[in-house]
């Protein structure tokens, strides 16, 4: 698989040269006509440390085909009717740099079990479940309290979280663990990321950023999105307060890489970064 990877990666970079794109994980079209979401909503979501540059309320198809509306932000998906179910953050101190979130996955929630779906109409691809695989192991590999199992099919009464396939351009979207600690259920793959462009290491780097989101992480860049291409002055620190967490010991700079950086390449190879692992291990 190594080897693979390495060839791929090689391929894929060779092809950066001709036509290097950043591409957003989000979700590019719309299921429905699109809502705005009233100042409550989005003080909310602030509080929550998510951007709220440009956020709408779409319906979203889940797995069993029923749709259910969600605020949608970039890829950071929460469902409307449930929104008091997640807790704001907070900052340590006044003025501090290091926040808490009392929303990561709990302690008796963290054996997680992980479902693939295999189900007509929202099924993943080979290619994605081949990811969800790489992915998956990445997390188990680090010596945490987190633990994951995965299974591919569609009994979902047997599952923690979901990952399936939905209409949409390249990229992916997930939620937050709820206030009582459960980690979010649906992680939602864009067909659109599944084309000859992206390789297997960057579906698996989307996926490993949904579900990154889906046990407590916000973008590592969420403030101005640096990653997609934000040309303006960058700030000294967060300067809004609540802020997104940052979490002791990792780097706090935009330009450190990171599998939570709100936009990915072509040229992702799916793995953690070391801060990552830091952050990962930190928090679990
Ligand atoms: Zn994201």
């Amino acid at each position: 698989m190594k080897k693979l990877k390495l060839l791929a990666l090689s391929a894929i970079i060779a092809g950066c040269i001709v036509s290097c794109q950043k591409e957003d994980i989000t979700v590019a079209e719309p299921q429905e006509a699109i809502q705005q979401p009233s100042k409550a909503q989005l003080d909310k979501l602030f509080k929550m440390g998510v951007n709220i540059d440009d956020v709408s309320i779409e319906e979203i198809p889940l797995p069993d085909g029923t749709k259910e509306k969600y605020l949608v932000s970039g890829d950071i998906t929460l469902p409307v009717n449930d929104l008091d179910k997640y807790l704001d953050l907070g900052s340590l101190e006044v003025n501090s740099k290091q926040y808490r979130s009392d929303h990561i996955v709990a302690p008796r929630y963290r054996n997680i079990r992980i479902l693939g779906w295999t189900g007509t109409g929202y099924e993943l691809t080979p290619r994605m479940r081949t990811a969800l695989i790489w992915a998956v192991a990445n997390y188990n590999a680090l010596p945490n309290t987190l633990n994951f199992t995965l299974t591919f099919g569609t009994n979902q009464s047997q599952a923690d979280m979901v990952v399936y396939r939905v209409p949409g351009g390249p990229g992916g979207s997930a939620g937050f663990p709820t206030a009582d600690g459960k980690p979010n259920r649906y992680v939602r793959i864009n067909t659109g990321l599944d084309v000859p462009a992206y390789s297997l290491n960057v579906i698996e780097h989307v996926m490993g950023h949904e579900i990154g989101h889906s046990v407590g992480f916000r973008h590592q860049d969420w403030y101005n999105r640096w990653s997609c291409g934000y040309n303006g002055p960058l700030p000294a620190e967060p300067s809004v307060n609540p802020a997104a967490i940052w979490i002791p010991g990792t780097p706090w700079s935009p330009y450190a890489d990171s599998i939570m950086l709100s936009c990915f390449t072509p040229n992702e190879d799916g793995e953690f970064t070391n801060s990552d692992k830091d952050a990962l291990n930190i928090l679990y």
